[in-house]
């Protein structure tokens, strides 16, 4: 008498039964319960006409140019960019390395621009106060002073009226009255 274990350990490989894959040792268990078991026989009767009837169906056949369409199609979808969004294309500008910074100075730069529009005076000392703005300004009180001098030598030298007039203006007095 065939148990309810027996009979569910038997249907678990009847499909490896019928298709002749189980060892000596299952297959001769497997005809000595189907001897005792009237309903694994029945379950092994209903496998074999289904298994029969599958190998009777034609097996599908791809056509020669599937595989290359197929690759082709693949192909096409990895190498295709991905639609992005505007929202997306902002939100990866924002993450870009170096956009906040530049952003935070965008928008100093456009708060000063109204300040030193419409306040100049409060802005100019600043200006006026960094090393080479200080430096251009001694470079050209250098450059003026040398220029006085040249012109009055050169007055000196050429007589030119201009240079010997700013020049002698005192000793002219002095010497005129
Ligand atoms: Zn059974």
């Amino acid at each position: 008498m065939a148990s309810m274990l027996d009979c569910k350990k038997i249907q678990e490989g009847l499909s490896e039964y019928i298709d002749g894959v189980q060892t000596v040792e299952q297959s001769e268990a497997t005809q000595a319960h189907l001897r005792s078991c009237a309903v694994c026989t029945k379950i092994a009767e209903e496998l074999t006409q289904t298994s029969r009837l599958l190998a009777f169906l034609p097996r599908p056949e791809l056509s020669e140019s599937f595989e290359l369409k197929l690759t082709t199609r693949l192909a096409g979808q990895a190498l295709r960019p991905k639609p992005i969004t505007l929202t997306e294309k902002l939100a990866a500008w924002w993450v870009r390395p170096g956009v906040r910074p530049a952003l935070a100075s965008g928008l100093a730069v456009a708060t000063l621009v109204p300040v030193v529009v419409f306040f100049p005076r409060a802005v100019r000392p600043t200006v006026v106060a960094t090393p080479a703005v200080e430096a251009v300004a001694e470079n050209a009180e250098v450059e003026q002073a040398m220029q006085e001098h040249l012109s009055a030598k050169a007055g000196e030298v050429f007589g030119d009226s201009s240079g010997l007039l700013l020049a002698s203006t005192p000793a002219g007095r002095e010497t005129g009255s």
